[in-house]
């Protein structure tokens, strides 16, 4: 399937000179959607994960039907004062900001098996905040899942040491 034809690409979102790559008419249709999401499942079967972490909010729309399918877990990993009780912190870029990503302590068992799911890999400031996260508790990330990789930004860089799945570049 060329998911490309699904994509609508934003000029000037949220800010001047950003490229904004819009997932949402993919999620909108059933067999796109589904089609993206089994190649994932698919990875995350050959890599014999224990449970999916992603981070807000499109982390979510990828990481949740993945491990749904799996009948595994889902880790969410949340902006500052998202997540109710014991977490744990880090400060990361992005392409249009800066924050502080952060997780439940108890979310992930030290040896657990990990897939990091995000709908786009830019900088890649976001998911290297979040393997940070994960390999603090103790987890092992045996995967990094993305429907969208935007090159030019090199966020694979960021991700040398890791496997990483993508499904289309730009
Ligand atoms: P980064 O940390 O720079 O790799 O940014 C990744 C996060 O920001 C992802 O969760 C994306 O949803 C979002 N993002 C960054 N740049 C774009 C873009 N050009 N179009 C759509 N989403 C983007």
């Amino acid at each position: 399937m060329d998911y490309k034809n699904y994509i609508e690409i934003v000029e000037n979102y949220p800010k001047e000179g950003i490229q904004f790559k819009d997932i949402t008419p993919l999620m909108n249709d059933g067999d796109a959607y589904k089609s993206a999401i089994n190649e994932i499942v698919n990875y995350a079967k050959e890599k014999e994960v224990d449970i999916v972490v992603g981070p807000e909010a499109r982390g979510f729309i990828i990481g949740c039907p993945v491990s749904y399918a799996l009948g595994i877990g889902f880790a969410p990993v949340r902006k500052e004062g998202k997540l109710p009780r014991e977490v744990i912190k880090v400060d990361y870029g992005l392409e249009y900001g800066k924050d502080v990503l952060t997780i439940h302590k108890d979310s992930i068992k030290p040896g657990q098996r990990v897939l990091i799911t995000d709908d786009l890999l830019a900088t890649g400031g976001t998911i290297e905040a979040t393997i940070k996260l994960v390999e603090e508790l103790g987890g092992i990330v045996v995967g990094c899942a993305f429907i969208i990789e935007l090159t030019y930004l090199n966020g694979m860089d960021k991700l040398k040491d890791y496997d990483v799945l993508t499904l289309m570049s730009y």
